[in-house]
């Protein structure tokens, strides 16, 4: 089959999935990414989400192999920003319009945290008079904590299968770390009516073309919303970067799989929404404005104050580092223009997969259902 046959048909397979995720020719790769592009513009628009990430908390009790902030790491400086400087972060954003924010920490079970995330999310509502959506990041949490985030008025979750081949997963986390947990708390999310989103990380020691292809395929048969994946960077203080070798070459080659599995999963599923996730740009400046090119349709612009930063690494050459939430604003401005998409301002731009799979499954999956814009 040629290419633009492939790349035009309604069901695509996982030997085509295969096939275009080995391509090589950079003309080819051309059609892959302008074909996703079509796609989204079609269905989601030729926009771009903001969601201003406030990265509060590095406190963690977790020990994935891969990670900065892993508990274990003592080379990191611990801390939890206080309401005040996190509400001022969620004012800022609401008064420069950005739709919607995301708070992510490292992960921590306790009262005390679940309670002080709980009102963050009331007052972020309340100073925003509703008009900010919210999105948690913070890993694995009981089934009851979720709901009392989403009561609170928390409306979407991320959290990463970091790989849906469980035996990988096994490898990349201590024996506690478990799949099944994790599976479950996406199941979870979903009843409680989150939208819900997953990602993996891409080019992993061990991991095949075929571990990824079968990852789009995971998100596909789960129905998720959304979608942040992106390059495993190395951190040095990790086991995992310690195990193996430093290479500039798979740098390169993860940033190219990378932008494949975007404009792959655009095409296997044209109406969720899909991050250009900062890792991108660590290996690449121009690597974001790339994804959108390929298919992804949210930015989350880091709005952490800068003197927290420095100790948010989960890996090397994080971008942005040393700037305000202001330069990064204006940056990303003319970046995004530069790719000829439109910033929603204001919006909370969810994903119309979201509003299709509760509707189908109000109606017993009987109707086909219209999509429902929420702002
Ligand atoms: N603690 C929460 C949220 C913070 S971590 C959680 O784990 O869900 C958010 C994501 O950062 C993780 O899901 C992981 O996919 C990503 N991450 C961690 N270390 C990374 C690395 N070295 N390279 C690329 N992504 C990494
Ligand atoms: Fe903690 Fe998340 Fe990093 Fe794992 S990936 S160590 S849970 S911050």
């Amino acid at each position: 089959m040629n290419l633009e046959k492939m790349l035009s048909q309604k069901e695509i397979t996982r030997s085509d999935l295969t096939y275009l995720m080995k391509l090589k020719s950079q003309s080819k790769l051309d059609k892959l990414y302008r074909a996703a592009y079509k796609v989204k513009a079609e269905h989601v628009g030729p926009k771009v989400y903001y969601r201003g990430l406030i990265e509060f908390s590095n406190q963690c009790q977790k020990n994935c192999f891969y990670c900065g902030i892993r508990k274990d790491n003592q080379q990191v400086q611990r801390f939890t920003i206080s309401e005040k400087e996190i509400l001022a972060a969620a004012r800022w954003a609401h008064e420069n319009n950005y739709g919607s924010l995301v708070l992510q920490s490292g992960e921590l079970q306790n009262e005390e945290f679940i309670d002080f995330v709980e009102k963050i999310i009331k007052k972020i509502k309340k100073l925003s008079q509703n008009e900010l959506g919210i999105t948690l990041s913070l890993g694995e949490q009981k089934k009851e904590t979720y709901q009392r985030w989403f009561a609170a008025g928390a409306h979407r979750y991320l959290l990463r299968i970091e790989s849906s081949k469980q035996e990988l997963y096994q490898q990349l986390h201590p024996e506690e770390h478990s799949f099944k947990r994790r599976l479950q708390c996406l199941k979870n999310l979903k009843e409680l009516g989150y939208q819900v989103g997953s990602g993996v990380m891409i080019g992993l020691p061990g991991q095949s073309i075929e571990d990824l292809v079968e990852d789009l395929l995971f998100f596909k048969q789960f129905s998720i919303d959304m979608v942040g994946m992106g390059p495993y960077v190395l951190h040095p203080h990790t086991p995992l970067a310690r195990s193996i070798d430093k290479e500039d070459s798979l740098k390169q080659r993860n940033l190219k799989w990378s932008l494949k599995m975007i404009a792959l999963l655009r095409l296997l599923m044209p109406d969720i929404n899909i991050a250009a996730t900062t890792a991108l740009q660590a290996l690449d400046p121009v690597g974001r404005e790339k994804a959108l090119q390929a298919g992804a349709n949210v930015i989350m612009p880091i709005i952490t104050p800068q003197k927290y930063r420095l100790d948010y690494q989960l890996y090397e050459d994080k971008p942005c580092v040393d700037e305000k939430a202001s330069d990064c604003k204006d940056c990303l401005e003319a970046r995004i223009n530069s790719v000829g998409d439109e910033i929603a301002y204001g919006e909370w731009g969810d994903s119309p997969h979201y509003f299709k799979r509760i509707q189908h499954k109000r109606t017993g999956g009987t109707t086909n259902a219209k999509d429902t814009p929420s702002q």
